[in-house]
């Protein structure tokens, strides 16, 4: 029994994690997955996340009971009210259902689940490239997926035209996964006026848009700037057709580990005659019905956690100077890195490890030379060339440059 089970492959980066820890060589550097270090290289506990844990701990009504079905009420409210904004008419009009989630990878397989029931047979565009897992999510509940262009490797921008043109060309009505902020592996988001062409011509063929949202906070230091291009879809959408948004509190909060987020289905305006409360009740009940029987109830302390975050102003106030302690090094660590670059006159230009966001840079770096970092000088990232930048720090960003020089250059 089970011997032609097939051996897979490890997974990448957390092959790399592996591979690391067993590296016994005295420098090593981490550029592998997309978690924050702080200067010393450590993992870094917000201090607005100390605080709430602090003030959960001291309520008398501390416990570790089940959640509801669909999570803690509190966080799903202000976790809305922060990626859509305080002044969101979707959420003043009533037409958002939200559910908790086990973090962002959760609220995709809800998204992935719920399309492949309610929408019929959709093709799912991502971007060319994307988070290696957004195929599997999708694939694994039977969607067929298919990529649009997103960056053009000659000149590290935006493909916009060929984005476009995938838009125009795909069949009507597909699912459209659009990165919120901090494009994952690229940096590179679309600008403001890119976005209103991109959602405008998601309108005319009729779309779905599916925003992940992984990183708010963490391109800007700035939530609301963050979270420019969902409003955006929300405010063109909100007459046309629902809008799905998976939100993750990882990143921004810190909550890797803890696995908070949520999904949301924001439904479009209708005519009087369409119950909207009745369709937010049913779908409701859907989503209830695909938690229970996959967790029976979401996970509570990281959620609550978050809650206290979102919902008491003096952390809240922590919580924005907590993104931009880390935004701000991470921004730092780019330009440290560029012109030790520079300084060595490594063949290239590097100025994109500046000008992209968030936590990685796509350096451009090859498979042959990201192997020869590991293997000659214990510097660990993926074989795209996606670079985290949070494992820089003051203390080994210049050998880091030095190993990237030695690489491209010999
Ligand atoms: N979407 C993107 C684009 C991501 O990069 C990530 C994290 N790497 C996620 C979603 C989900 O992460 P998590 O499940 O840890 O919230």
């Amino acid at each position: 029994i089970f011997n032609n089970v097939e051996q897979l492959p490890p997974d990448a980066l957390f092959g790399i994690k592996q591979r690391l820890s067993q590296d016994p060589r005295p420098v090593k550097v981490d550029l592998g997955i997309g978690a924050y270090r702080d200067d010393s290289g450590k993992p870094w506990v917000l201090p607005s996340v100390r605080e709430a844990e602090e003030v959960i701990r001291q309520d008398p009504g501390y416990n570790h009971e089940y959640l509801g079905i669909s999570g803690l009420t509190a966080l799903i409210q202000g976790a809305a009210k922060v990626l859509f904004g305080e002044d969101s008419a979707a959420l003043a009009e009533g037409r958002v259902v939200s559910t908790q989630s086990l973090s962002g990878t959760g609220a995709l397989h809800v998204a992935a689940r719920f399309i492949s029931k309610f929408c019929g047979d959709k093709v799912v565009y991502l971007s060319d490239p994307t988070w290696a897992n957004h195929n599997a999510i999708f694939e694994t509940m039977g969607l067929k997926t298919a990529t649009y262009p997103y960056w053009d490797a000659a000149s590290k921008s935006l493909n916009l035209e060929g984005y476009l043109e995938a838009i125009k060309t795909a069949p009507k009505g597909s699912v459209f996964v659009l990165h919120a902020c901090a494009h994952n592996p690229t940096g590179l988001d679309p600008d403001q006026s890119q976005w209103t062409s991109i959602l405008d011509a998601i309108i005319e063929r009729e779309h779905i848009v599916l925003f992940d949202s992984a990183y708010q906070g963490f391109a800007s230091g700035d939530l609301d700037r963050d979270a420019f291009a969902v409003r955006l879809g929300l405010q063109k959408l909100a007459d046309v057709s629902p809008v799905i948004v998976c939100q993750s509190f990882a990143k921004n909060v810190g909550m890797y580990g803890e696995r908070a987020g949520c999904f949301h289905l924001v439904l479009p305006r209708q005519d009087a005659s369409v119950d909207t409360s009745a369709i937010k009740s049913a779908v409701l009940s859907q989503l209830n019905k695909i938690t229970r029987s996959e967790l029976s109830n979401p996970p509570a302390y990281g959620a609550k956690i978050v809650a206290t975050v979102l919902n008491t102003p003096r952390l809240t106030e922590q919580w924005h100077k907590d993104m931009v302690t880390m935004s701000s090094r991470i921004i730092k660590m780019r330009h440290a890195l560029r012109d030790h670059l520079a300084k060595l006159n490594t063949p290239g230009n590097w100025d994109h490890i500046v000008n992209q966001t968030g936590m990685f840079s796509y350096t451009g770096l090859r498979p042959e030379m990201v192997k020869r970092l590991e293997e000659e000088h214990a510097v660990y990232l993926v074989s795209s060339g996606r670079a985290s930048i949070a494992g820089l720090n003051s203390g080994n960003v210049e050998y880091v440059a030095k190993a990237i020089n030695e690489v491209v250059t010999h």
